[in-house]
């Protein structure tokens, strides 16, 4: 019988130490898990490097509001120039 109650709080105690402020990554492509601290204003993801605002609804509880584009669009451009993709301005010179 104690055996059970020892099992149920166990259970209670795990429950306790969840974690909340952790959010997956926006990007569809990567779903990294990222987790903020306290207060800040942007995060990284760690796997893609895209980056986030954010919002604190509660002081423990942040969400994200969208993506920082200007951030993001560099590295989408990046991407493309590490493939060698060939620029846009380059089928002008098509006769
Ligand atoms: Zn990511």
């Amino acid at each position: 019988m104690s055996e059970n109650e020892k099992k149920l709080s166990g259970a209670e105690s795990l429950r306790k130490t969840r974690t909340y402020g952790k959010f997956r990554c926006h990007n569809p492509s990567c779903m990294g898990r990222m987790q903020p601290a306290a207060g800040q204003k942007t995060i990284k993801c760690p796997a893609c490097n895209m980056e986030f605002r954010m919002a604190w609804v509660k002081p423990d509880f942040p969400r994200i509001r969208g993506p920082v584009w200007n951030v993001n669009r560099e590295i989408a451009e990046k991407v493309r120039a590490d493939k060698g993709a060939v620029p846009p301005t380059s089928k002008k010179e098509k006769k």
